[in-house]
């Protein structure tokens, strides 16, 4: 049977990181001569990237196995792969033996030795096994242009007690200022204007070859340094980071948070507004200190918009310690909260020592709690911006619909609506999403919007 060009398909869970790191899976397939296909019918070879953050997420990945069983009966020769933060954790193998049909099962930072494996299991699908020793050495196969994701750091040392994490990525590992630059300034060559730095805790970032900044940079913490150097790229006009720790907020940082192309936004995680649980969570800080960088980020940068994780339902949470978390997100002023019904691991610390006894019904009813603190706070927060022009990336561009009412109305209206310009989407320098009415041409261009109406999830307004 021809098999060339041979096809992989490729399903990816979870956060920014693992679809980063499917990128760079992308680029390593396509070197090997690999096309891609979303018909995993067609495939020779299929991967799923998995997260294994919550129990659900490792849930979807059994589910998928399980749609796999009849393609791999009709095809005994498909390749069926398992990568990303589930291999990680199960270094014992005993969820891969639940598995059954699984060929290939290996974490993340192990993805360059792919083409060796394929070539031992159907070396008629590999036109060469030239291997990359360092993964982050493949620069991603992106599907957009104008913004990218750029991990600086894979792993974490930090050991939060209910994470997976530091099991299923390894300690902390930071990729050379170099490497970095490089990157940036050649999607910057391509035409790339937003830059959202990557890694587990961002700003602990330490430059292995940290010789290599500017003379001139004015700062002496090493993500602030970064931070200086992206700016001096011309072409980077948005940038932004996820995940940092409250630990690492240092004042440098905050500071370089203020120069031109940083979003107003930071995405940092919180978990929870009570010390007691901070500490069985192994958080390293307590909520005072967390509300003190959140002084100080709002001091030097008075409209920054907030967003935090919070977990409810931790082991041991009480009423009370729930309460407090409340009290620090009214405190803190919190634009958005990612919010998690606490999901007991196997193999984290807190699987070990803690007994998982908040019922799911209380995590449940927690979890709407902040929901709606957060709804109430976000209309209010957004109402701000009627009447204020705000600049916009637009990412992506909706033609005008057409519904089965409207194909009864005279050709003559049905033309005029399809005339009509559509909509565009995109975030705002605050990360609010934002629509307005408008052509397809302006996807990818930076506009200045108007705003005339706020609701709980998006920013209406027309161009100016
Ligand atoms: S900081 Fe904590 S929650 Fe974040 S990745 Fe590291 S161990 Fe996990």
């Amino acid at each position: 049977m021809e098999v060339y060009p041979p096809k992989y398909h490729l399903i990816t869970f979870g956060c920014q990181m693992n679809k980063n790191d499917s990128e760079r899976m992308a680029t390593l397939l396509k070197n090997l001569g690999f096309a891609s296909t979303d018909s995993k019918e067609e495939a020779d070879l299929i991967l799923i990237n998995t997260c294994s953050v919550r129990q659900s997420a490792e849930d979807r990945v059994f589910g998928q196995i399980h749609l796999f069983k009849p393609l791999k009966r009709a095809n005994s020769k498909l390749i069926i792969g398992i990568t990303g933060c589930l291999p990680g954790r199960d270094r014992d193998q005993a969820i891969k033996k639940k598995m059954g049909i699984v060929d290939l099962y290996f974490p993340t930072d192990q993805m360059s030795q792919l083409p060796r494996w394929i070539a031992e299991l159907r070396p008629e699908l590999v036109n060469s096994v030239d291997l990359v020793e360092d993964y982050m050495k493949l620069v991603p196969d992106r599907k957009t242009t104008r913004q990218a994701f750029v991990s600086i750091q894979t792993g974490c040392n930090k050991f939060c007690t209910y994470c997976v994490v530091p099991f299923s990525r390894g300690l902390e590992k930071n990729r050379p200022l170099k490497d970095i630059l490089d990157e940036i300034k050649g999607l910057a060559d391509h035409g790339c204007v937003e830059v959202t730095l990557l890694g587990q805790t961002v700003n602990s970032y330490r430059a292995p070859d940290a010789e290599l900044f500017s003379q001139n940079n004015p700062y002496t913490d090493h993500f602030a340094k970064l931070l200086w150097e992206v700016n001096q790229v011309k072409e980077i006009s948005r940038l932004h980071f996820t995940a940092p720790h409250p630990l690492h907020m240092t004042d440098d940082i905050i500071d370089a948070m203020t120069l031109p192309a940083h979003l107003n936004f930071i995405h940092l995680p919180v978990q929870s507004g009570d010390d007691e649980v901070l500490r069985r969570m192994n958080r390293r800080y307590t909520s005072a200190q967390f509300m003190e960088v959140i002084k100080r980020l709002k001091a030097k940068i008075p409209n920054l918009a907030i967003g935090t994780d919070i977990i409810v339902g931790f082991c041991g949470e009480t009423e009370e310690q729930f309460q407090k978390t409340v009290q620090l997100f009214k405190d803190a002023d919190i634009d958005i909260s990612y919010t998690a019904k606490y999901s007991d691991r196997s193999g984290t610390a807190a699987h070990r020592a803690f007994a998982d006894d908040v019922s799911n019904e209380e995590k449940k009813r927690r979890w709407e709690v902040i929901q709606q603190l957060m709804e109430v706070s976000v209309v209010k927060k957004n109402q701000r911006f009627v009447g204020e022009v705000v600049s916009v990336l637009v990412e992506r561009h909706e033609a005008p619909r057409i519904t089965d009412e409207m194909l009864m109305m005279p050709e003559k209206i049905q033309e005029t609506i399809k005339n009509q310009p559509g909509l565009c989407y995109g975030n705002s320098r605050e990360m609010k999403l934002t629509r307005f009415p408008g052509t397809k041409e302006l996807v990818g261009q930076i506009v200045n919007i108007k705003i005339t109406r706020a609701d709980m999830w998006i920013l209406e307004g027309e161009l100016v």
